[in-house]
């Protein structure tokens, strides 16, 4: 395997961000073992976004720490690096050892959003590795896709030759054993897919049977699963430069637009005493300043109170800040008196008017929300940041003019508790789309003229409104990733073509064009309403490849009971038996009514 050092080092000092590339972090684990199996898991953003990932810290530490494994980094170099290796003829890298990633002997991509598939292929391509699985020899390494958009990955799966379904801790490391130990035996490729096929959760496009299902792999026992407290410490500032403690897996709250909620079922806690030894380890062995706790719907951990208070002498003791990120509004009492970061707030009502909070199953009245804040408010907050969507099945204009209501309410509330102090609130709004997996992945995405009719309606709304700042978020990008969401394999071509004609970077609104998909989409045959369409409720759906373990007919009566407008109670008031229950048992009900 040769070391690409000696050809990288002239070119780090003409780029932006240098350490993006270099490697050497505090926690980098000991790479030197000689007949490991050497993989490679890459991120399709900047270093800065793909090391602020926990779950591919936690696969990293889990591959390191094994006798006969070696697990390197890559992230889509800048438009600055990737010039500099164009100019200089040399293939995309790994950070550690600066190998080429075409001599792994596999490779990893973890697929979190959507706007990521181009650069998949631009990875590829630097890496001088052909797109297509069907095209790659025994020569080139595995290539494996994994992350939460596996939950679809008709879009993709044609670039690899394996797909991860469900949660990797034990999936990824099984899965590269299986590997390694088919190219001790000289077995073919397509042997050694043959019988990584049979390992849970995992999905080979190309033998795959049609009717087949692949099971979602799931941790089943969250406690016990692999802890990883030694996270590398970058050099340059990351979007999340913190530990982070992960409190349980899922979320039981039921908001039928959230993929992570229903694709990430069940409900798995860690105990208190478990997470204070994680916690305590983490801080000892990084050095970070800060600590936030990260799970779905952080505050409804069943013992929020408790870890909070016993963590804030941790705290303490080693001088460090608690942050406690993604605060629902029925979790704000036991959370919020503990918060140490007083000034901004953020929730997300989703809604405007209580009628739709009730279609998303936003369990939430408009009373409840101004108590929660005036609470908030008289313990000190100063500033509100409120996230709406717009788009939401049965949405009228009422609901959107409502977002205006609630702001001025909110506004209201404070005036009289501060003393006619006026408060700073803003107001984001993003684009619902309906995602895989969830009670609304039969719904059609609103076209773009009708969601810039809305956006125009709730600028209208907030008009004269001081004190407000409005943002919302781009039809055009809210489009594609529509598309991708709940597109099917037509749309491997389709990202090819795209990616050949400019698209890279199209999470960044900078990079991000349009016209590129527009025109891919049409040079293939199709038009964007082709994938954002509305299916029905016995159509066969492109991701129906895969079992998410929530059983399809709980979905649809999901579906129903939104478009009536009746709410389901949260797992934490009793299981609404979802399916799970037939794999995992929930830490909240153990799988009983
Ligand atoms: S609280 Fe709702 S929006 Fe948040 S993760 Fe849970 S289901 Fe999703
Ligand atoms: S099995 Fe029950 S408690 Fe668990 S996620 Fe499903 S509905 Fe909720």
């Amino acid at each position: 395997m040769k070391n690409y050092e000696k050809e990288l080092l002239p070119l780090l000092g003409e780029v932006e961000k240098p350490a993006r590339y270099t490697g050497g972090e505090f926690n980098t684990p000991d790479m030197n073992k000689p007949d490991a199996f050497n993989f490679c898991i890459c991120f399709p953003d900047v270093y800065e976004i793909g090391m602020s990932n926990l779950g591919i810290s936690i696969l990293y530490q889990i591959l390191n720490s094994m006798p006969d494994m070696v697990c390197e980094r890559c992230f889509a170099p800048w438009t600055d690096m990737e010039r500099k290796l164009r100019e200089n003829n040399l293939p995309l890298f790994s950070v550690e050892r600066k190998i080429a990633l075409k001599d792994f002997d596999a490779v990893g991509f973890s697929v979190q959003y959507e706007m990521l598939y181009s650069n998949i292929l631009y990875m590829l391509d630097l890496a001088k590795i052909p797109f297509y699985a069907k095209d790659r020899g025994e020569e080139y390494p595995i290539l494996i896709a994994g992350g939460p958009c596996t939950v679809n990955p008709e879009p993709f799966k044609k670039f690899f030759d394996i797909v991860e379904v469900g949660e990797g801790e034990y999936m990824l490391p099984e899965l590269l054993e299986e590997i390694k130990r088919g190219k001790e035996r000289g077995l073919s490729k397509t042997e050694i897919l043959e019988n990584c096929k049979k390992i849970e959760g995992i999905y080979v496009p190309s033998l795959h049977v049609k009717g087949e299902k692949v099971k979602k792999a799931m941790v089943r026992d969250f406690e016990n699963a692999p802890d990883a407290t030694r996270p590398l410490v970058p050099n340059i500032e990351i979007v999340h430069d913190r530990a982070c403690l992960e409190l349980y897996l899922g979320c039981g709250s039921g908001c039928r637009f959230c993929q992570a909620g229903f694709y990430n079922r069940g409900i798995r806690e860690r105990s208190v005493s478990k997470l204070l030894k994680t916690a305590t380890e983490t801080i000892e062995n990084t050095g970070f300043d800060e600590m936030s706790l990260s799970s779905l719907s952080t505050g409804d951990y069943s013992h929020i109170k408790e870890l909070v208070e016993k963590l804030k002498i941790v705290a303490d003791e080693k001088r460090i800040k608690l942050s406690l990120p993604s605060l629902r509004l029925s979790s704000f009492d036991g959370a919020l008196a503990m918060n140490s970061r007083k000034s901004s707030l953020t929730f997300a009502p989703e809604a405007g008017s209580e009628r739709l909070r009730d279609v998303i199953n936003k369990n939430v009245t408009e009373e409840e929300i101004l108590s929660a804040l005036k609470e908030a408010f008289a313990d000190g907050y100063t500033s509100v940041k409120l996230y709406f969507m717009l788009g939401l099945p049965t949405e009228t204009d009422d609901d959107i003019r409502g977002i205006g209501v609630l702001a001025e309410k909110i506004r209201r509330t404070y005036f009289e508790i501060a003393h006619n102090k006026k408060l700073n609130v803003s107001v984001s709004c993003s684009v619902f789309i309906p995602k895989p997996v969830t009670p609304f992945q039969w719904c059609a995405q609103i076209s773009m003229e009708e969601m810039e009719r809305k956006q125009q309606l709730l600028r209208d709304t907030f008009k004269g409104m001081k004190g407000v700042s409005l943002s919302w978020h781009d039809a055009t990008t809210s489009a594609v990733e529509g598309i991708f969401a709940r597109g099917d394999e037509r749309l491997n071509e389709v990202i090819e073509e795209a990616y050949l004609s400019g698209a890279k970077f199209d999470g960044w609104s900078e990079c991000f064009n349009f016209d590129v998909w527009i025109n891919a989409l049409k040079k293939k045959g199709y038009t964007i309403g082709d994938f954002n369409k509305e299916f029905k409720e016995n159509d066969e759906l492109p991701w129906d490849v895969i079992d998410p373990c929530v059983d399809k007919s709980y979905l649809w009566r999901e579906h129903e009971k939104g478009m009536r407008a009746e709410r389901t109670r949260n797992c934490r008031e009793g299981c609404n038996l979802c399916g799970i229950q037939k794999t995992t048992k929930c830490t909240i009900c153990g799988g009983r009514k």
